[in-house]
Order: C-alpha cells, then structure tokens, then sequence
C-alpha cells in the first residue's frame, strides 16, 4: 500500500534518473570513504523510505553511527530545502545543546564541502542563517520560540529532532508541539497545493524513547516506523574500581596519569560534571606531566581558572617522565584497586613510547566554541589526546580516536523537589543507561576500555536505570505560559510525551496568576500575552512589564538580563587561594606565592565591595553594579580579569541586554527611548527601592521572613552564632509542606554563604528576603556509604532584602 519512490529519492539509481532537484554534491575522497563506514549510510534508503511514506520517523542508532551528520545530508541530496523541490522548506535539526549545534553545521559543511551559506546554526544569540540556507541546526529552545510565532513552522520542509533519548524538557515539547504542526500542515496541504505537507523525524541513541511511541494522544495515525541503524561497536572492557572515593577529581587524576604512563596510545576520555572540576584537572595534570621551568613555577603561581583565562585554553603538548610524574608512578605501587581487576590490561601489545606527549583538551558548555572544535583536531603524531568533559561528550560529541574512558559516575543535574519546590543544580550519581553510554565512547574506533571510578556494588545501589525526563525535574511555569499563549486553554491536555504531575501544572498556573498572567478561569490575559513574548523566565518577564515606574526601564533591563544569566561573578572557590600544605623548607618562591594568595584575596575583596555600593543587602543589585561597570569599561578582558567576572556570562548578559532592549523599544519607544545607551548614571535612592520591590514582585512566592518576626515564632533549639545560621521561614508557601507538624530544620530556610547577606551581622538581618531558589546539600556531599545521612540545611539564594512596603508595592 506504499507509494513507489520517485526517481530523486532512489539513492543508487541512475543520476540521470535523479530528476532535477536532487542536489548534487562533491564531497572530497576522504570524506566520502569516512562515510562508507558509517553504519547508517546502508541504511539510506530504507531511511528516505520511510520518510517519504510517514509523516514521522523514529531513526534508533548508537552514538556515533552517523545521525546527526549524515540524515540531513540524505536529506539535502533528495532535494529538501532546495527552492525548486518539491520540498522547498529547510531542514531543521534541533539539539539540546548550543556546541552540539555549532559544532554539528561546522561538521555537515566540511563534508558536503559546499557553499558556507546553505549549511548554518542558529543559537541564542548567534545565527549564521541567510536566506540561501538549507539545512539548519539549532537548539531546540530557539525552535520553540519559532513555533510561538509561525505556528505551522512554514519555513521548513522537514524537523529533525535529535537526541530525544535525553528527554530534555525542550525536546520533550517540541516532539508534543511538532507531532501535532505535522497533522495540521497534511490537512493545510489539502486545502491549498502551495502550502507543502512537513514531516518529522525523531533521532535517538537508546530505546528511551519506546515508551511513548505507542501514545495515540501524540501520534494519532498510530505509532512511527523504526529505522534501526545497527551499531558498528567494538567490545569495551569495564573495569570497575574496588572502591568509590569521595574526592573523584582527585581519582580521575591519578587513574589518568596511570593510565597514561601504563596504556597502549589511545585517546583519553574523562567525564566530569563541570568547567570548576575540568578546569582543576587541566591544571594538575599540566603540573604533572611537565619538566620545563616554567611550568614547575606554574605551580605555585596564582592564577585564575575562568573560562577564558589561557591557561586551560592552551594546548598542552608536554613530555614525560620527569620527576613529577615519578611521583605519581609511587602512587600507584600504594593503591592500584583500578587495574587489579583486570591485571590482563596492562600486557596489551605496545605500552606507550616513553616520549610520549599529552594534549590536554577541556570540553564544557561555557567554553568559547572555537576552543571546543578544537577536539576533532587530530593530536601531533606521538601525542595522546585527553579530553576532560562534561556531558557533552555523552553522545551529542564523538571525538575521534579515543580509547580509554575514565568515568566518575557523576554528573550535574537539575533537581526538583515537587513537595516543597525546593530546585537545585546538583552532582549526583548518572544513572546506568548514561554509564553505558558513557563507556561505549571508548569502542568508537577500536576495542577499548572503560574505568569506572566507583565500585560495582555502589553502581548496583545507587544508579537508576535511566534518569528522570528533565520535565518531571523542573517547575513548569514558562512551559505552561507558553502553551497557554498558544490558546491550548487545558495544558493538561498536552500530548507530553511524559505528562508532569498535575499538581505541578497546577502549582504553575496560580504563580501565573499571582503574577497576572491567567485569569482566575485560567485564560491567558493580556499581561501573560506580554510576558510571552520575552524570551525569559515568565518571572523575568514580569519585572520587564512594570519595570518602567520611577523611570527605571533601563536599570530594569540591565537587571533582568544580568539575573537571567547564570554565573556572572567567579566565585571564591574557585580561585586558587588555598594554600598548599606547608612545604619542609619555606623557599623565597612559596613566600611569593603565598604573598601573592594574600593579594588576590584581598583584590577578590575590594571588587565585591565596589559591587556592592548601592546596597549592602542585595545579590541582584551587586549583579545589576557588575554589569553596569562592565559596559563601561574600556578593557573587557582585562576589567573582567581584574574584577573576577566571567567574560563568557558577561558578553552574553550584555547581549541579553541589548536584545530586552530593543525588544521593548520597538514595542513602545516611550518606554525606553534610549536603546542603545548600556552606559548608566547610578540609580537614585528611590529607584533601587522600586528596583527591590519589582524583584519581590516577580518572586512574590518566593519571600521569607525572620524566624522572630513570623506570626508563630518557632522555639529556637540554639542561639545562632552567624548569619547563615539564622532561620528564616517561607511567608506565602505556594506548594504544600507536609501535613503533620514538622520540625524547625524541615521548614525554615537559611541564607547562602554566596549572599551577600551572609556577611551582614545578626542585629542587621532584614525582615524579609526574597530568593531565586532554594537548594539542599551542598553539591559535593555525595553519599559513598550508607551511615552518612543527615538532614542538610535548604539554603536561600537570596536576591534582596525587601521591607513589607515593597512586598505590597506600596
Ligand atoms: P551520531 O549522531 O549517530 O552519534 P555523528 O553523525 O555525530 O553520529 O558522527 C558520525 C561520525 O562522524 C563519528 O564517528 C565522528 O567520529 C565523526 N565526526 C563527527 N563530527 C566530526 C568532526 N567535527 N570532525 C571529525 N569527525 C567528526
Ligand atoms: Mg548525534
């Protein structure tokens, strides 16, 4: 009952049967023998197949089989996005993460070795889309906000959701949205011969995504075919470690620097779970495996690891078998656990050439693109690559060559607590679907090996089988507006591929309408149709539409953007102020270098204070001072350096800025008149009380009072000897606490050392605060054994002190 295939569609016919608008295209002999051994260029045809008889796709291929680079060039040659096809629309491809989607274009151009402009990105804040493009990657937010304003995504010819395996809550929504844009753009075509039917194919590197399939709410003409690329994947030999340790950077640099020393050549793969922990390991195993004078000073040196500072931006081509790395083969004789289990291991043929190099490549999202390619660069001959990465590397990224993972187990993920709405960003254990992902990386090119920092016994304990969609993890107030301003009137309804609980749905739409964006029906109002329209929080949102009063509609938007964009200050911790432990002879150079620690903390100090100088109580008004004096400082770099912020998060807040800018400008010059002016006078004293106050207006759910001014003052079990010890309580709960009576440490709620209120004294703490989120434990207190399992404090991150006058916008 199939339709034949049109002659452009037949992959080996011949060309000549390849009617007109099947692209040609002249990939160089290398690429193309590189293809050849891509276990889904078999598959080609059963592919196109598909699609040209479905309206959804599911492709199901391990990492690395060729997905992401090669459907949409199977695509592109069948004539989709070209003009003069009977597909004229792009090809979207989206992906839930902004290197993913850069690096993927750069990829797919180099192969089709075609014009620059028919192969483009776009990410939030960079686009190098034109008018010729035909194929587009992009994150899946940015389509998202493209549905928001062309409903049945015209543009485009066919929607390739990538990476669905990962269930971010982008991606979950964009399979709901597209799934129903699919059906209504089959019917439009009926209706009108020039509007062309879309199709949708959902890629995934793992059967997570089976159990929805067979959802009828979501695929209404029943479920999609399968097209399963058979995985082309040598054995990988897991070993598991004896025991887990606590301090895992600390293991993954031992286990690498033995690895190294021990190992047949073979690219090193180590999975961390952010910039601050990937940025430590640069650093320690430059230290290790250098001779050269300069770096042994590096040693003691004091110096930042920001982002951008060039220490971890450098390539480190570094030879062995200097002093330093003797020390680390000691090591190894105490406390070899790792490769006991498999003593087999270390007679593999060839053990590496003494001479032997390393390049020390990171890999995270905040690292500037340019310095994140820099992994597919194959490595100098003699040198062994060593990548030290954060999730990316899961299966968005196959970096070439690598033979060895070295997993920690742990990765950073958002949590959620439902009850209490206690959000956070924490390190915790991956579950064993990611593991597995995890050590696959390593059978890319040959058999390899996996080393697990953890023992089995804790992997079989405490690692879930796959980890929870991120839609179940995260409040759903932006989500429900969203579709709310789609006039879906009961987002219950929503064909989720995995529904969040009603409760959330509806703990979402009474924060809506505290802030005025549903009616009490639960209908979209006008205010909710403004805040849709921002590409923010709905809270953000909120501060932007009544921003203006006092006349601080530039100060607003300077706040927003900087409270929007996370990590703008460099925290202390991660500067290199500890002291290393005293040496046995006290030399001139560890004088130095503690001098200079004294001066960088000191140094770290004066910024804070000078951030600090409209109000000594308020997070987001240090942050508002920190932007401002950025746009107007003649030396980004440097003032970023000497002012310990991160140049990254500030180039994207300033363009955040710009974009809020003109957004409102366009909508109504009268509101801001001055677009283009970054560079501000300081704000008077009644402009930062109503600055306060439309924070608390935004956050109105989220304020807590001091425990002695509550109306029912709990019993104190101690006396608090500092601010982060004094108890604060949650003043308009939105989310249910538990029913019965429960004790002081389960409700109250205590300041963040981070805030600037931390250093406040006890007689000076406000009555109010309102906070962005909560967060329990701090995030490296992971449980190894069992005993360890006590109640730690939920911690504000505050935002501003407020009075009860801001509180009630009087
Ligand atoms: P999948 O999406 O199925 O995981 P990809 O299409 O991302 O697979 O990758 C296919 C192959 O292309 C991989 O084996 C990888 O080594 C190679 N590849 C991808 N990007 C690059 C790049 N920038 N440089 C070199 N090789 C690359
Ligand atoms: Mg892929």
């Amino acid at each position: 009952e199939q339709d034949p295939l049109p002659p452009e569609l037949k992959i080996n016919s011949d060309p000549q049967e390849r009617k007109a608008f099947s692209v040609e295209v002249a990939r160089s002999p290398e690429i193309q023998e590189i293809r050849l051994g891509l276990p889904i260029v078999a598959e080609e045809q059963k592919i196109m197949e598909a699609i040209y008889n479905h309206r959804v796709v599911v492709i199901w291929g391990a990492t690395g089989s060729g997905k992401t680079t090669q459907v949409p060039q199977f695509l592109y040659e069948a004539g989709f996005g070209n003009p003069s096809s009977p597909n004229p629309g792009m090809i979207g491809i989206t992906q839930p993460r902004r290197v993913a989607a850069v690096s993927m274009a750069n990829r797919v151009c180099d192969e089709l070795n075609s014009a620059k402009e028919k192969i483009a990105y776009q990410i939030r804040f960079d686009s190098s889309v034109s008018s010729k493009t035909a194929i587009k990657f992009m994150t899946d937010g940015i389509l998202i906000r493209e549905i928001a304003n062309d409903f049945a995504l015209l543009k485009y010819s066919v929607i390739i959701i990538d990476e669905a395996h990962e269930r971010s809550a982008n991606t979950d929504i964009l399979i709901g949205m597209v799934s129903r844009i699919v059906d209504l753009r089959a019917s439009m075509s009926k209706e009108d011969a020039q509007i062309k039917p879309l199709k949708l194919v959902i890629m995934s590197a793992t059967l997570r995504i089976s159990d929805f399939l067979e959802n009828p709410n979501l695929f209404r003409s029943g479920a999609p075919p399968m097209v399963q690329v058979e995985g082309r994947q040598y054995p990988v030999t897991i070993h598991f470690a004896r025991k887990t340790q606590r301090d895992y950077v600390d293991e993954a640099f031992h286990k690498v620097c033995r690895g190294h020393k021990k190992l047949p050549p073979g690219g090193m793969l180590v999975f961390l779970t952010g910039q601050n922990e990937i940025t430590t390991l640069v650093k320690r195993l430059k230290e290790a495996f250098s001779n050269t004078e300069a770096s042994q000073t590096a040693g003691h040196k004091v110096r930042l690891t920001a982002s951008d500072a060039p220490l971890e931006t450098e390539d480190l081509e570094l030879g062995i078998g200097d002093s330093r790395y003797d020390d680390v083969g000691e090591v190894d004789e105490e406390e070899d656990d790792i490769f006991v289990e498999d003593d087999q291991e270390f007679d593999l043929e060839d053990p590496a050439p003494a001479s032997s190099k390393i390049r020390v490549l990171p890999l995270y999202s905040q690292l500037q693109t340019k310095d994140q390619l820099r992994v597919f660069e194959p490595p100098p001959e003699n040198t062994r690559l060593i990548v030290l990465a954060t999730n990316v590397a899961e299966t968005s990224l196959t970096i070439p060559g690598i033979r060895y993972v070295f997993d920690t187990g742990r990765g950073k993920e958002r949590k959620y607590d439902r009850l209490t709405g206690v959000q956070s960003f924490e390190v915790g254990w991956i579950s064993k679907a990611s593991a597995s992902q995890r050590a696959g990386r390593a059978g890319r090119t040959g058999p390899g090996h996996c080393y697990r920092l953890y023992s089995s016994a804790v992997y079989e304990r405490d690692f879930e089988e796959h980890a929870e969609p991120e839609i179940l993890r995260m409040p759903v107030e932006g989500v429900v507006l969203q579709l709310k301003s789609m006039d879906l009137q009961h987002v219950v309804n929503f064909p989720f591929p995995t529904p969040p609980d009603r409760r959330s749905l509806a703990q979402a739409e009474k924060l809506l309408s505290y802030l005025g964006a549903l009616s009490p029906e639960g209908k979209i109002t006008d205010v909710g149709r403004e805040l849709s329209n921002y590409p923010l929080s709905p809270r953000f949102s909120k501060m932007l539409t009544i921003g203006h009063q006092h006349d601080c509609m530039p100060y607003t938007v300077a706040l927003v953007a900087a409270l929007a964009t996370p990590s703008i200050f460099i925290p202390e911790n991660q500067l290199d102020l500890s002291a290393p432990p005293k040496p046995e002879i006290y030399t001139t150079a560890d004088r130095l270098a503690d001098e200079s620690r004294t001066k960088l903390k000191s140094a770290y100090n004066h910024a804070h204070h000078l951030y600090s100088r409209h109000s000594s109580t308020s997070d987001a008004l240090k942050l508002l001072t920190a932007l401002c004096a950025y746009a107007h400082a003649p030396s980004k770099p440097t003032f970023c350096e000497q002012m310990f912020l991160h140049p990254k998060a500030l180039a994207e807040a300033t363009l955040l800025r710009s974009q809020l800018s003109s957004l409102i400008h366009n909508n109504n010059p009268s509101l801001l008149p001055n677009p283009h002016q970054l560079d501000l006078p300081s704000p008077s004293k009644t402009q930062i009380s109503a600055l306060q106050q439309f924070t608390a207006a935004a956050f109105i759910d989220q304020i807590a009072i001091h425990h002695s001014l509550h109306p029912n003052p709990p019993d104190l079990p101690r006396t608090p000897k500092r601010a982060i010890d004094v108890p604060y309580l949650p003043l308009f709960p939105i989310n249910q606490t538990r029913t019965s009576t429960p004790d002081l440490t389960e409700i109250a709620v205590f300041i963040h050392p981070s805030s600037i209120l931390a250093h406040t004294p006890i007689k000076d703490l406000p009555t109010y605060i309102v906070y962005s989120h909560l967060q329990r434990a701090a995030p490296s207190t992971i449980s190894t054994n069992e005993s360890e399992t006590k109640t730690p404090k939920t911690r504000m991150h505050a935002l501003t002190a407020v009075t009860g006058k801001q509180i009630l916008g009087l």
